[in-house]
């Protein structure tokens, strides 16, 4: 791959067109190419990074690793996973016996899943916190042991933000900070940002992890996971645990999404101009409880989303009267996809609280809108249609 030594001083945009290009010259294919092999030739010993067989390492993941660790400004290699989860998985597993985990009330409900699971299983403590609440977050850390043990972090706080689907703003600088002062290992899920809006490890978190099958591949073809860090123990410990547990990607799944990746900021451009029109065409609505986007000047996420990201991000959550009320609108819309998952170049709704597992906290009549690239008038006169008046 080709490493240039001026990387940093191209702005993300052409990162994301210019990263993990194969080598130039005469007759060079200008896109890596799709590497089909599970085993790879050698007779002496084997790293961690040699190839040697398929579920260790290959040269199918290199290129998209590469992006996305230039992407969120890391030192190393991102590590790609199977899913978002399996990349969770593997980062929550950090956390030793004994150990406790701190997460937003709002995670991610797989997030919140695998918690629960590791818990029961390792003796390990979930502490559930309003991650936009500061002040009580910092609580929670102070009522946490501190110093990481050997062999597991005696501690980490997660954060998501903004939550899902609630959409509320952590304050991401300071609760890394004082996390890192604490001792305490940190990891943020920075699926819904992307390393275009915010890049959580220049602001100090021990590990960043993505569900890929999101926005950076973007078109709702792959389902994939990544995880990054600076840490060189911290990604031995992770890439260990990949290889065991065989939480691999498929070569034909990374190769989408690095062709998803490279028009990822003409996709977020248009989603968040998008998600913008619809959110206060939202909140001008009778038939519209409450608007949940931090785009909004009048959003509780407002003046936070605005000094430390870069964007407001398209996803938009907003509360009809109840659970039938919301159904419905989710029945009548014809060009939004009635559909779980984020991060296409489609529009998709949904009403959260039909997974049975969404927190109680959700409201009944939320529906969560991942807000695409067609032309906002379209999307918008279809959700005035299915809402009425
Ligand atoms: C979808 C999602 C995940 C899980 O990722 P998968 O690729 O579905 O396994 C984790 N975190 C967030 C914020 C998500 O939206």
């Amino acid at each position: 791959m080709t490493q240039h030594d001026d990387a940093r001083q191209y702005a993300p945009e052409t990162v994301l067109v210019d990263a993990a290009r194969p080598d130039r010259g005469e007759g060079a294919a200008v896109n890596p190419p799709v590497h089909l092999s599970s085993t790879f030739i050698g007779t002496g010993g084997v790293g961690d990074a040699d190839f040697a067989y398929g579920r260790y390492a290959t040269p199918a993941w290199d290129p998209f690793e590469a992006a996305l660790a230039e992407l969120e400004h890391a030192a190393l290699p991102a590590l790609v996973y199977a899913s978002g989860l399996a990349a969770i998985a593997s980062v929550l597993g950090l956390v030793a016996r004994g150990g406790t985990i701190l997460m937003p009330r709002h995670s991610y409900q797989g997030s919140l899943l695998v918690a629960a699971e590791i818990a029961e299983r390792a003796g390990i403590t979930v502490v559930t916190v309003d991650i936009d609440d500061t002040d009580s977050v910092i609580s929670a850390l102070d009522a946490l042991p501190a110093d990481a043990e050997e062999g597991g972090a005696s501690a980490m706080l997660w954060i998501e933000s903004p939550t899902n689907p609630m959409l509320e703003v952590a304050d991401v600088p300071a609760l890394l900070d004082a996390a890192r002062r604490r001792g305490i290992l940190t990891t943020v899920d920075n699926t819904f940002a992307t390393p275009l809006l915010q890049r959580p490890l220049e602001s100090g978190a021990d590990i960043v992890v993505h569900s890929v099958t999101k926005y950076l591949a973007g078109h709702s073809d792959v389902v994939l996971g990544a995880a990054v860090t600076s840490d060189e123990a911290l990604r031995a410990r992770l890439h260990d645990d990949r290889t065991l547990r065989g939480a691999i990607a498929g070569p034909f799944e990374v190769w989408l999404a690095l062709r998803g990746l490279r028009t990822l900021s003409v996709r977020l451009e248009r989603a968040q101009v998008n998600a913008a029109v619809i959110a206060e065409r939202l909140a001008g609505h009778p038939g519209v409880v409450e608007v949940r986007y931090p785009g909004l000047p009048d959003d509780p996420g407002h003046a936070r989303a605005a000094a430390q990201m870069d964007g407001f991000g398209a996803i938009v959550s907003f509360v009809v009267d109840g659970a039938e009320a919301a159904t419905a609108i989710t029945e009548k819309v014809r060009l939004w996809t009635p559909a779980t998952s984020l991060g296409g170049v489609e529009s998709l709704i949904e009403r959260r609280r039909r997974h049975a597992e969404e927190p109680e906290s959700v409201p009944e009549g939320l529906l969560r809108l991942s807000v695409g690239i067609e032309h906002v008038d379209d999307l918008w006169n279809d959700l005035q249609a299915a809402i009425g008046s």
